[in-house]
This record gives C-alpha cells, sequence and structure tokens, in this order.
C-alpha cells in the first residue's frame, strides 16, 4: 500500500483498488478465487485505458433509468462488488428505495455474515434506510441447480429488475430466461454474462457505482430507451480497446 499512497503513481487509482481487495481478503469477505477474477478485470481495465469510455457512460445511464423505472428493483452484490463498490451501491439502493442482497457463488455461512456485517455497518453509519438481504435463501432461480440457484424470495426471486454487477454467466442467461432485464457490469465485453445481459457496462465496478450515486444525487433521468441495443455498446467496448491500444502503440 505504501505505493498506492502516493496519487502521482500512475497506477494509483489500480493500487487502491487491489488495496481494497487485498483488506477484504483478509476481513474473510471474499472466496478463494476473488483475486484471480479480480486480475482479469485488471487486464481489461488496461486494454480499455483505466477509465471510463462514453459507450460505458451510456450503458450507465441505461441502467439507471432502467432501474428507476423498475417496479421491483434489487441491487445483487458478490464479495468483490462489496468491496470495490459496497458503500456507494448502499446509496444507490437508498435513493431507488430498493434492497441490496448480497448473494455470492460459494455460499458459506461465515462469509455471508461478513458481507452482510460489513453492510450494515456502512448503512449505519452513512444513516441510510436500505433493507441488505441474503441471509434468506428460500428464492430460487429457476435452470439452476444446488446453491448457485438460491436467492431471497423478496430480492432476486421478486424483482422484475435486476442490477447484478460481476455476474458469472450461467446465472446471468437464468436470470434473462426468468424474464428479468439484468444490468451487468463486465470489464471483460466478450464474456457471456456481458453478451447475455440486457445491459452491459463496461468499466470498473467501483467507477460505475460512483457514476450512479452521482446520476442519483443530481435527480432526473429520461426514461429506458426503447431501441437499447447491447450488441452495439459491445462492439463500442471493442472499438475503444483497438483504439486505446493504437494510440499507445504509436507513442512508443
Ligand atoms: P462468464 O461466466 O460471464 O463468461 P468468466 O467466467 O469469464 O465470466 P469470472 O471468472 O466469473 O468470469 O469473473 C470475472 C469477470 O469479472 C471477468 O469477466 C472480469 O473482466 C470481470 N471483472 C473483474 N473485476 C472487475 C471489476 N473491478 N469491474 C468490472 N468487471 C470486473
Amino acid at each position: 500500500m505504501d505505493i498506492a499512497a502516493d496519487p502521482s503513481h500512475p497506477r494509483y487509482a489500480s493500487l487502491l483498488r487491489r488495496h481494497l481487495i487485498e483488506t477484504a481478503a483478509a476481513e474473510g469477505l471474499l472466496a478463494g478465487s476473488a483475486m484471480i477474477a479480480h486480475g482479469r478485470g485488471e487486464a481489461y481495465d488496461y486494454l480499455l485505458g483505466e477509465s471510463t469510455s462514453a459507450s460505458a457512460a451510456r450503458a450507465t445511464a441505461e441502467a439507471w433509468s432502467r432501474l428507476r423505472a423498475a417496479a421491483h428493483p434489487v441491487i445483487s452484490v458478490n464479495g468483490n462488488t462489496v468491496a470495490l463498490a459496497g458503500r456507494d451501491l448502499l446509496h444507490v439502493a437508498a435513493a431507488l428505495g430498493c434492497p441490496i442482497e448480497v448473494n455470492i457463488f460459494y455460499r458459506t455461512e461465515a462469509r455471508m455474515a461478513a458481507l452482510i456485517g460489513r453492510l450494515e455497518a456502512w448503512k449505519e453509519e452513512d444513516g441510510l434506510d436500505v433493507d441488505v438481504l441474503g441471509a434468506r435463501d428460500d428464492g430460487r432461480i429457476l435452470g439452476l441447480e444446488g446453491p448457485r440457484s438460491r436467492c431471497d424470495a423478496r430480492g432476486i426471486a421478486a424483482a422484475d429488475v435486476v442490477f447484478v454487477p460481476l455476474e458469472d454467466g450461467d446465472r446471468c442467461e437464468a436470470l434473462v430466461a426468468m424474464g428479468k432485464q439484468v444490468l451487468v457490469v463486465d470489464l471483460n465485453p466478450l464474456s457471456r454474462t456481458a453478451r447475455t445481459a440486457t445491459v452491459t457496462m463496461v468499466d470498473d465496478v467501483g467507477r460505475v457505482a460512483l457514476a450512479m450515486r452521482n446520476l442519483a444525487a443530481s435527480e432526473g433521468s429520461r426514461g429506458p430507451s426503447d431501441t437499447w441495443n447491447n450488441d452495439a455498446v459491445l462492439q463500442e467496448a471493442l472499438d475503444e480497446i483497438v483504439a486505446h491500444l493504437t494510440s499507445k502503440f504509436r507513442n512508443v
């Protein structure tokens, strides 16, 4: 963390994110594979120039509009999302008046309790009125077997719009098959999750959460687009990667 403490370091933001992941791992919030998943995200973020592109900003505004227009929105978070974006997402949930549900791939009671406890502590400190769900697993995601199919009947199961940053491809497909709108954040525009979701924000989850918190604070939102084309957004992300790499290469 010594290098990250120096804001002039070119990788300052990236190192800060690593520090958040390291701290969360030490607190028992993350599964063993969490750092691998984060590393894959970092690699794509590097290719994207580690900043929010115009198409990603548009996707975040679209996701916010859909959450605002939803009858039963829910924000579903895993360990990495809590570590990198949990506090801002609590503020987004408070602005929407919707629950936030901890839903993890490798479910253990200890990790669930640690993640729920972390969100409850931030909620208390910031004086927010948000239902933190996940302790109950009385709902089912149809088409999946075992622990991955479990969710809260009052949260994901009842939702028409699910904002689930860092979702796994299988679950994203299953939620879409249940007729839900699925809004995801994934730095990899080629992942199954990115290609299956209703709206994909190809951006870092921390940057998206902060941007959405700012959208919530600024009030006003246009309605959801009738002509949203998620494939076009993914193509733009790929084009942005090529443009960024080309400009880097020219500067060498
Ligand atoms: P899929 O099942 O959708 O094909 P995958 O198996 O390739 O996904 P996982 O290993 O489940 O992916 O999860 C890692 C995913 O999360 C990667 O696509 C990675 O780009 C993305 N990711 C990791 N960290 C971040 C982050 N901070 N912000 C946004 N996306 C991230």
